[in-house]
């Protein structure tokens, strides 16, 4: 016997309606690539959203076509999420720091059909738009006064005047819930980057699942200010998250600085705020430098690599609680998220540190399980660590194309990521599985020789990668930069490991640079680094 429920698709417009009906006088605030402050409503939004869409059927874009974006967090790019997807056609974001024939080979992979860019971006798109072959559109996300004279993109159009010639009566059209909505192209580490294709349910399940209490925590009472860029995996979900809550949105443009970001914290006054470890790093030097504190920010969510102590030390000084989150492109992101069970909240101070410092848990949609080589299950004990795998309807089945073949294992995406998984269900990542270091058949988690590195306070950033080794397979060795006007020695440095780790884990040797490489998405590069590294001769080898 059937449920008597009504049968309503989760669709992406759904959240924007609502957040119009709802909340529709909560704000949006965008830094401007134009240079000023724009601020309007979700209301408006809405009305924005649906003259777009009206747009895009004027400009022959049909459902499941593919829209490229090339933009910064701002209002327009917002636009873009809703009406691509409201209309049944697919939001591709492609990240702009990208190598440009990767972006080339992603675009034309995805078939987009139109493209809409920042101003910032349209020397790139010039020199690009000869390569993408699908491209029949391009938009540049800007009035009439900011167009170029002069350009070689040819028909090139004005977002806004596209706007202009539309009224807001539209009515968002029902379909399947399963109907494609959004692609994100994850780089991986070997072979042509990959598209993960969301659906329409999947996006409403992750934006509720991220705004629970034990994720991202979201309310109407909040403002967020999303540093995670649209480009990336959706912002984390934000957008979607903060439609259905009516949660304030903070856009802060391509200005990303420690100044830029603290000014926009204060002015708009923001309660939370989401990003990767190097923006926050930046965050926290102008904040120590100049003397200065938050006055509303209560929450920081990190995540796209390992939060360092250090990180959660300084916020902690500041007031600021810190959400450690771990997720990927292939799960919409969101994976976990540490935060404290009730029985936790008795205990001392730097236990519950050492509970939250971890990647956290599963939040409802989320299941997982950590395996052997021999995919043998591995008990959730917090010492056995093992390759960690997922499933859940967030979660991919396969790639668009299907490229790479089934990526599953039984049933569950490998993620290839090592980690060990407590009593309590809190999972610690020990590292990358392409990254962690084998010496003399055991493992060495770079992250926590990372972390120690930057606990020290002469070094500005490091990374901890295995050398090839005649006896123990690979030893470990730390890459570092010094802040400006300090100095540290190999010694100094590799004192500092002593009675914090295992005497084995020590690295091998210590060298110092100017810079270190990072991915697109502002990671270190560990390949770059390994690839750079691997003539180089151990001390003692
Ligand atoms: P991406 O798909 O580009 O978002 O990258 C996902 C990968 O980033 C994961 O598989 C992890 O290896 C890494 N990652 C994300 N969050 C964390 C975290 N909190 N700690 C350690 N690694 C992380």
């Amino acid at each position: 016997m059937h449920g008597l429920m009504m049968d309503m698709p989760l669709l992406i417009s759904g959240l924007i309606r609502h957040a119009d009906r709802h909340h529709g006088d909560t704000e949006i605030v965008s830094k401007r690539v134009e240079g000023d402050l724009h601020r309007y409503t979700y209301r408006e939004a809405h009305a924005r959203a649906r003259k777009l869409a009206k747009a895009l059927g004027r400009l022959g874009v049909k459902m499941h076509d593919r829209a490229g974006t090339l933009a910064w967090n701002g209002y327009r790019h917002f636009e873009v999420y809703y009406a691509v997807a409201g209309t049944g056609s697919v939001i591709h974001t492609i990240n702009p720091r990208l190598f440009p024939e990767q972006i080339v080979y992603i675009a034309n992979h995805a078939e987009d059909r139109v493209l809409f860019f920042d101003l910032t971006f349209l020397p790139l798109v010039e020199k690009l738009a000869p390569m993408l072959t699908t491209v029949k559109h391009y938009v540049l996300m800007t009035d009439r006064a900011h167009m170029p004279g002069k350009t070689g993109i040819a028909g090139l159009k004005c977002y806004e005047e596209l706007l202009a010639a539309e009224d807001d009566g539209y009515e968002w059209p029902e379909f399947d819930e399963r109907t494609a909505a959004c692609l994100c192209y994850t780089s991986g580490t070997t072979g042509n980057p990959k598209g993960v294709l969301y659906h329409h349910r999947s996006t409403i399940l992750h934006a509720y699942g991220g705004a629970l209490p034990d994720v991202l925590n979201l309310s109407s009472r909040d403002v967020v200010l999303p540093v995670v860029p649209m480009f990336h995996v959706n912002a984390w979900g934000l957008p979607y998250s903060c439609a259905a809550m009516g949660t304030k949105l903070v856009f802060p443009g391509q200005h990303l600085d420690g100044r830029s970001l603290h000014e926009l914290f204060e002015t708009e006054r923001v309660s939370m705020s989401a990003g990767v470890p190097t923006v926050w790093l930046g965050l926290l030097n102008h904040m120590k430098e100049h003397k200065l504190g938050f006055s509303t920010l209560k929450a920081v969510v990190i995540g796209g690599s390992a939060c360092p102590p250090a990180m959660m030390r300084a916020f902690d000084e500041l007031g600021v609680q810190v959400l450690h989150a771990w997720g990927m492109t292939e799960m919409s992101p969101l994976g976990s998220v540490a935060t404290l069970k009730e029985k936790h909240l008795r205990l001392p101070k730097a236990q519950q540190t050492a509970i939250l410092m971890k990647q956290g848990r599963a939040p409802y949609g989320v299941d997982w399980r950590i395996v052997d080589e021999n995919g043998k299950e591995l008990p959730h004990d917090g010492k056995a660590f093992g390759d960690l795998q997922v499933r859940g309807p967030w979660i991919t089945s396969g790639y668009f194309k299907d490229e790479g073949g089934n990526p599953l294992k039984d049933g569950w995406f490998p993620t290839g990521d090592v980690c060990t998984i407590d009593a309590d269900g809190y999972i610690q990542i020990t590292d990358r599985s392409k990254d962690v270091i084998k010496s003399g058949g055991e493992w060495i988690s770079s992250i926590d020789l990372e972390n120690i590195a930057v606990a020290h306070p002469a070094v500005q950033e490091a990374a901890v990668i295995g050398i090839k080794h005649p006896k123990w397979d690979e030893r470990p060795i730390v890459v570092a930069i010094v802040k400006k006007g300090q100095s540290l020695t190999k010694e100094e440095l590799l004192k500092f490991y002593e009675g914090k780790i295992a005497k084995w884990w020590t690295p091998d040797d210590v060298v110092f640079v100017d810079d270190l490489p990072h991915t697109a998405t502002g990671k270190l590069s560990k390949l770059t680094l390994r690839e750079k590294f691997k003539d180089y001769r151990l001390p003692a080898a």
